[in-house]
């Protein structure tokens, strides 16, 4: 029988007292989803999510009794937090659904397994662990898990139907832990519903691109979303653009140990036009933040990769430093892409590393006089201070910022 006992996470003292806690007096608690599912592929588990035939009131009752925190996070959907030595433990009520519109569920409580495990989307997710670590196994998902197929739980058009977010969340996890071909019948549905994609929410259907855009390697998942029309619904961006830099991308994110950063593979499948970008980020909500690290990277100057060190610090400092590295990134990942046994592709992998480097470390210099030693010299206050001022930071910066106070409060005397 397959069990999880031996994980270090599941006999970690704080989660057993919550599961002795549920598995007493007629309730029962068991493991379910992404923790049984990463145990059994040998991934890191982030998370750990609790199922019980316990109604929440029962929950926070039982908590109560052992002097156990319970937050009450989603009482209405049967969600209840428990915290224990600190680490927080989501307890969900078992639920059926008992209508859904394809945005959303309207569930009620049941303490049946397998109607909750049927309510879940795709087998490899209705994993569950019994409180002595037994895996138990009631959609096929075990199967699945070891081919790494990536299947909806019944007929994959009338489970996309229920949710149409569904469709990304295929793709999400074929991106982490799929191979080979993605499932025809899951694939084929979620092909023929693509165009309902557009009734969802833009806040998830954000999150889950961003999710997807942020697994280890995206590349397959994509290029097969593109394939069947469901990247240009989420994405139209990408249309005319394409996904053909992304495997450059990934294997240079491996070889130099960047992290998976989705806006930078973002980055890499749309044009840098600032003006569709901000309707990019209006379009699916984008954080400010988000939207902002794309206008950087879209207003950020060209930059050749024969620059001086001098002519790189002059454009840091003009424009946005956190834009042209995501440029040089981009750059460099397409260099490299074509560098084997490319002699000249080399050289230029090996110049926009070092620009790279320049730009990730460039700290913004200070240019060191101001207004007050405008009037202090003799000016009088108008528009022909900032004028001067303008006319010696750009002396400043043509010598390579060499030029200290002193030398610039002298060249300010000359200026007037
Ligand atoms: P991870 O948290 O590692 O991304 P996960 O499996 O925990 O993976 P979540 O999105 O956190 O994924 O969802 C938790 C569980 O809830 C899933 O494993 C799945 O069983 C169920 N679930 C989540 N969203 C849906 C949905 N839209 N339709 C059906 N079931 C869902
Ligand atoms: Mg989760």
């Amino acid at each position: 029988m397959t069990s999880i006992a031996g994980e270090a996470w599941f006999q970690d003292a704080a989660l057993q007292r919550v599961l002795a806690l549920l598995n007493t007096d007629g309730g029962e608690g068991r493991i379910v989803g992404g923790a049984v599912r990463n145990s059994l592929l040998a991934l890191p588990v982030a998370d750990v999510d609790i199922a019980t035939t316990l109604l929440p009131e029962a929950v926070v009752e039982r908590a109560g009794a052992a002097g156990i925190k319970a937050v009450p996070t989603g009482i209405a959907h049967g969600t209840v937090t428990l915290v224990v030595d600190g680490k927080p433990f989501e307890i969900t009520t078992l639920r059926r659904d008992v209508e859904t519109d394809g945005r959303r569920a309207r569930v009620a409580f049941s303490d049946d397994w397998q109607a909750d495990a049927e309510r879940r989307d795709l087998t490899i997710n209705a994993l569950y662990a019994s409180a002595d670590g037994a895996v138990v196994d009631m959609v096929g998902g075990l199967a699945d898990l070891e081919r790494r197929n990536i299947r909806f739980i019944g007929d994959a058009a009338t489970r996309i139907a229920e949710d149409y977010l569904r469709i990304l969340r295929f793709f999400r996890f074929f991106a982490y832990y799929g191979s080979g071909r993605p499932d025809a019948d899951g694939l084929r549905a979620c092909a023929a519903a693509r165009s309902k994609i557009a009734t969802l929410s833009a806040e998830r259907v954000w999150s889950e691109m961003k999710k997807l855009l942020a697994a280890k390697d995206p590349g397959r998942a994509l290029l097969w979303m593109r394939q069947v029309g469901i990247l240009t619904e989420v994405l139209p961006e990408t249309e005319k653009w394409g996904i053909d830099a992304i495997p450059a991308l990934v294997a240079t994110e491996r070889a130099l140990g960047w992290t998976s950063d989705p806006l930078l593979r973002l980055a890499a499948i749309v044009p840098p036009d600032a003006a569709r970008l901000a309707k990019l980020g209006e379009r699916l909500r984008l954080s400010k933040a988000e939207a902002a690290y794309l206008q950087d990277w879209a207003n950020a100057p060209g930059v050749k990769d024969d620059v001086s060190d001098a002519a790189l610090d002059r454009l840091l400092y003009r424009h946005d430093a956190s834009g042209i590295a995501t440029r040089l990134k981009l750059a460099l990942a397409v260099a490299r892409g074509k560098a084997e046994g490319d002699f000249e592709e080399m050289a230029r992998v090996a110049r926009l590393s070092k620009l790279l480097e320049r730009t990730v470390r460039w700290k913004k210099p200070v240019f060191p006089v101001n207004g007050a030693d405008a009037l202090a010299a003799g000016l009088s206050a108008g528009p022909e201070v900032g004028d001067i001022l303008s006319k010696l930071e750009q002396q400043w910066l043509d010598g390579n910022f060499t030029m200290n106070r002193a030398a610039l409060l002298a060249r300010l005397k000359e200026l007037i």
